[in-house]
């Protein structure tokens, strides 16, 4: 049997760092609760940056003054009609690809010892809705999603349970790749004990990025080399 390197992990948040979907991810979550509740409150002004989707829900849901109780009872026909619209507006919304990404998706899926996967706030739907409109999907086998748990920094758990089973191995946290655009991507590395990549295609301020000292910083992956060179050592 052929000795096989050791592997790396490479784990890609969506929003704001692969892609900008203009809005629709926003548009369809007001669409959807106006629908299942009613109103949508103040959501037009919460800040959806690094939250997930769950947090999202619960946040804006809990400001409206709805109970625990209502928000429970609602929360899968809310994430059906979220889901309903996000399938549509992903096609009238223009959704933009950051440079650079498409290029890495295809060297980092052509190299052998490379786990490729998702690390998002998204629900596990809403990601692949998000991707499928420039068909990235087939580039990521696995991913830990907004459903799998409530906050962020307890993400990369969830990926290291499903990369490790999927190849078969233990992938050092020392040997992950967290890339994001916000401070919580950052963060979140850091708590996982994880390498902390951040790329300023995101919505903040990049000296905001910055000063959360990731362990390495782009503009964005245009030259996307620089970053596969990290993976080399
Ligand atoms: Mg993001």
């Amino acid at each position: 049997m052929r000795r096989r390197g050791k592997i790396k992990a490479v784990l890609f948040d969506i929003d704001g760092t692969i892609l900008n979907c203009n809005s629709a991810g926003r548009a369809s979550l007001i669409q959807a609760t106006k629908e299942v509740f009613g109103t949508i409150g103040r959501m037009e002004k919460l800040d959806f940056q690094g939250k997930t989707d769950p947090v999202i829900l619960n946040e804006s849901l809990h400001m409206m003054g709805f109970s625990d109780e209502d928000i429970r009872d609602k929360t899968d026909t809310l994430k059906e009609r979220y889901f309903f619209h996000l399938n549509e507006n992903i096609h009238k919304y223009e959704v933009i690809i950051f440079p650079g990404i498409i290029g890495l998706l295809e060297k980092l899926s052509s190299m052998e010892n490379i786990a490729l996967g998702l690390l998002t706030g998204n629900f596990t739907e809403s990601a692949k809705i998000k991707l499928s409109s420039h068909g990235l999907n087939r580039f990521f086998r696995f991913g830990a999603y907004g459903d799998d748990a409530p906050v962020r920094d307890l993400l990369p758990e969830v990926a290291k349970r499903r990369m490790d089973k999927l190849f078969s191995t233990d992938i050092a946290f020392k040997d992950t790749f967290i890339i994001g655009d916000t401070i919580h991507d950052v963060r979140c590395a850091r708590y996982a004990g994880a390498v902390s990549v951040a790329v300023g295609t995101g919505w903040g301020e990049p000296e905001t990025l910055k000063k959360e000292n990731p362990d390495h910083y782009f503009n964005n992956l245009e030259n996307f080399n620089d970053f596969i060179k990290l993976l080399e050592d």
